[in-house]
């Protein structure tokens, strides 16, 4: 199973994608992980993103898809794998499509997390406090004016994904202000059926959701489905039938 995570800091990418990488035994791949510990071990990467994190701007194109692209054939990653945090600009997500195409790979879904923007801001300073209380050293990004920097990243660079993936028709949104619970429910159940998936994806152009859902109805359930429709419409013939007996009647009496 190959998964994408989309949606902006802070709307919970990196819990969700720790608990499907449990549930499924596929590699979680945070490049913001990746590329915080290039940054502690000062490695030539690391040494070259630092800045650009700590101003909450998006590392190049190149360096971020050489760091996937070696991350990707590691064998832990050959079950499948969630990322986190890329793609993040579409030449990154066209990069991911070559990588996976030379397999003859391509990504089962990709779940976007929906949030209100306001809220965002909230969650860091709580994301803040709960590090501080465990003794751990805060990220240099969680900051109230480079945080609105990742934001606007976001929009620019990041948000125009929604569209492409959603072209290809893998495009799947959850509501990512729901409880944490609530959103790995929601999500569980959109990657347990990947046939529904594929079959959307399959779905002819114009065509509704709803159509396209009733065809995947099995033939059993829509013959009793006829069947049920036919007794109520003989219910209600019924039932007209009994009100004019019940009419008549009571013209009689007033006569
Ligand atoms: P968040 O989603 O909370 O903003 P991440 O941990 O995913 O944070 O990323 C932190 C920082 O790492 C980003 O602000 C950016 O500078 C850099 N980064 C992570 N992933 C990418 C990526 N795919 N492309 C470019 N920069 C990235």
């Amino acid at each position: 199973m190959r998964l994408v995570l989309l949606g902006p800091p802070g709307a919970g990418k990196g819990t969700q994608a720790e608990r499907l990488s449990q549930r499924h035994r596929i590699a979680r791949l945070s490049t913001g992980d990746m590329l915080r510990a290039a940054v502690a071990a000062a490695t030539p990467i690391g040494v070259k993103a630092k800045d650009i994190m700590e101003r909450g701007e998006l590392v190049p194109d190149p360096v971020v898809i050489a760091i996937i692209a070696e991350r990707i054939q590691q064998p832990d990653a050959a079950r499948g794998f969630v990322l986190d945090g890329f793609p993040r600009t579409v030449a990154q997500a066209e990069a991911l499509e070559r990588l996976l195409a030379q397999r003859g790979l391509k990504l089962d879904a990709v779940i976007e997390l929906k949030v209100d923007e306001r809220i965002l801001l909230r969650r860091i300073e709580t994301r803040v406090g709960e590090t501080k209380a465990r003794g751990e050293a805060v990220r240099a990004d969680d900051d109230p004016e480079v945080l609105k920097q990742r934001l606007s990243a976001y929009r620019v660079q990041t948000a125009p994904l929604v569209d492409h993936y959603r072209a290809k028709s893998v495009l799947r949104s959850v509501d990512g202000m729901a409880s944490i619970d609530e959103v790995s429910e929601v999500i569980g159940r959109l990657v347990a059926r990947p046939a529904e998936i594929a079959g959307s994806r399959k779905a002819p152009k114009g065509r509704t959701k709803a159509r396209g859902a009733r065809r995947k109805v099995p033939k059993a359930r829509r013959a009793s489905h006829g069947k049920r429709k036919a007794a109520s419409r003989g219910a209600k013939a019924k039932r007209v039938r009994r009100t004019a007996v019940r009419r008549r009647k009571s013209a009689r009496v007033r006569r």
